[in-house]
């Protein structure tokens, strides 16, 4: 495979991570950027503590965390600044119990060292004005800035190109849905404040709504709402809402950046057609004010890659990457659906506010914030029902979460690229597990008593799992006789290729 046959056209923070995980997962590809220059530009601020995860196993962790902000609690202030209600990420089970708050230039920064320094790089200054596919190919026709026009014939196309996408138009896919009521403005401001550098604050008063969450050396990401369609928005303007949102107690010093936006919900009907796969906005838009677009962005790439790379390694077969869009599809429709119910209930605080001044103390409820919370951070996506997932415990009495297809939170103790198959206790037949191990050992890594607790694993003290290169349990047994392990070595064979060398039989063993 030359670098041209998997070409991503598009080098936002999707693009480049789904480069660096192919690169991670062996397999090259050609990354064009329309832009000369990265931008500096603000935007997306937000990284959830389950995409911090998701960096974590992939090294990437620490400089997230150096360039960042830590953002542990969100507040909802009423009028006069009164406090309603606040929302933390304590006890989500994961590394990171707060957002890393940091200009997504600062992201896109740390993305492209990342895939530089596995072999890649970002062609910039390219942009795909074309893309058609037939029955037997693709065709895309790149323009260089000096003008030069360059035809490729890509065999996989990965489309990255954010909300207005060539290859998302190619494929004759809208982005169907809706755009949210109203209109906001986004500003990238320094300001000094009392307020905490860890804590993020919603500011509902009779003159709008004002989001501020802190980014590094001082400075804050806002966004606030705006009376009506405003064509042009000034420095001033920014400074003068803000002020006045902040019952004039407070006062931006400097404005870096500023974009009036609008909201939307939109998805397409289908993320891939066998050549063509979308990832991040040019898949799905969802309201900012859940922070989850460069997530799910994100979340795209790494499922992408490691399905794509068994394939184009020649380790799965082609319809393992028809996963991607099953899996995803699930995914970022959860995820546009948490972002609806967050600005719904962001929109509809402000608006009551608006209309009478005294707001009720919302009702609290333990068990829907929790999965709120959850659902924020980004650790509850939950595969069940996809084809690359099996569970033989749903029948039984044990149907204990975590279930297949939901996140191991475990998972950081693995690490690699590989399969983990986990067997927590006694096996009945000790050659039937190690003529696994040897059929599947490019793919899979084998423990045997791992030292976990296995129901953290969804099974009881002997039973047996498969964790995914994602981190997301593929498949489990609440034993690990020889009937789990002849399911297992059948679950793995629906989607993985074993080494033709190495025991052929072994499946006519099990059976
Ligand atoms: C105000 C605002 C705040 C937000 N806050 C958050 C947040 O806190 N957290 C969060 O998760 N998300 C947030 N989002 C969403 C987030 O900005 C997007 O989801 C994210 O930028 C999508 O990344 P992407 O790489 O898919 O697309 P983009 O960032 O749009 O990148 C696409 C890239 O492709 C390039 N390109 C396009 N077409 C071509 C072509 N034909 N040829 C070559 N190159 C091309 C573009 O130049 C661009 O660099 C916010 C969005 C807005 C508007």
């Amino acid at each position: 495979m030359t670098r041209n046959d998997l070409l991503i056209i598009g080098g936002g923070p999707s693009g480049l991570f789904a480069a660096a995980e192919l690169a991670r997962h062996g397999v090259g590809a050609r990354l064009i950027e329309r832009e000369v220059r990265s931008h500096r530009e603000a935007r997306a601020t937000a990284i959830e503590p389950g995409t911090l995860e998701i960096l974590d196993s992939v090294g990437l962790l620490p400089p997230f965390l150096d360039a960042g902000e830590h953002v542990r609690r969100s507040w909802l202030y009423g009028p006069d600044m009164s406090e309603l209600r606040a929302m933390s990420f304590e006890g989500v089970d994961c590394r990171c119990e707060f957002q890393c708050s940091l200009p997504q230039y600062e992201t896109q920064r740390i993305l492209e060292a990342h895939l530089v320094s596995l072999g890649g790089v970002v062609e910039r200054g390219v942009t795909a004005t074309k893309v058609e596919a037939d029955a037997n190919d693709v065709l895309v026709e790149l323009v260089h800035v000096d003008g030069g026009v360059e035809t490729v014939h890509p065999a996989v196309v990965i489309g990255a190109g954010g909300a207005h996408s060539v290859t998302r138009d190619s494929m004759s896919e809208p982005l169907e849905g809706a755009t949210y009521q109203g209109h906001f403005l986004v500003a990238d401001i320094a300001m000094q404040t009392p307020f905490p550098r860890d804590e993020s604050r919603l500011v509902c008063g009779p003159d709008g709504l004002l989001l501020l969450a802190p980014l590094p050396g001082g400075r804050w990401i806002s966004f606030q709402d705006l009376e009506e369609a405003v064509q042009t928005v000034s420095a001033e303007d920014v400074v003068a809402h803000i002020k006045v949102r902040l019952g004039g107690k407070y006062e931006p010093t400097d404005v870096a950046w500023f974009a009036p936006f609008r909201m939307h919900r939109r998805i397409v009907s289908r993320l891939a057609d066998g050549r063509r796969f979308l990832i991040g906005d040019a898949a799905h838009l969802s309201s900012p004010f859940a922070g989850q677009g460069l997530n799910s962005g994100l979340h795209d790439g790494y499922d992408l890659a490691w399905k794509l790379a068994l394939v184009l390694r020649g380790h799965g077969p082609r319809s393992l990457i028809d996963g991607y869009a099953v899996e995803r599809m699930i995914a970022d429709h959860h995820v546009l659906d948490v972002s609806d119910q967050v600005h719904r209930a962001i929109v509809g605080i402000a608006d009551g506010v608006r209309q009478r001044p005294e707001v009720p103390a919302p009702v609290w409820d333990p068990v829907a914030t929790a999965l709120l919370r959850n659902a924020r951070a980004m650790i509850d996506i939950d595969y069940a029902g996809s084809p690359l997932v099996a569970d033989y415990a749903a029948n039984g009495a044990d149907t204990a979460e975590p279930h297949p297809g939901q996140r191991y939170p475990d998972r950081m103790r693995l690490g690699g690229t590989s399969h983990h198959v986990l067997v927590f206790g006694p096996v009945e037949d000790a050659e039937s597990l190690a003529r696994l191990g040897r059929r599947w050992s490019k793919l899979v890594e084998i423990s045997h008593e791992p030292g976990l607790n296995p129901v953290r694993a969804g099974v009881p003290a002997g039973g047996v799992v498969l964790i995914r290169p994602d981190g997301h349990i593929g498949f489990r047994f609440p034993s690990a006789d020889p009937g789990a392990l002849a399911a297992l070595d059948r679950h793995l064979s629906s989607y993985l290729i074993p080494d033709p060398t190495v025991c052929p039989d072994i499946a006519d063993t099990y059976a």
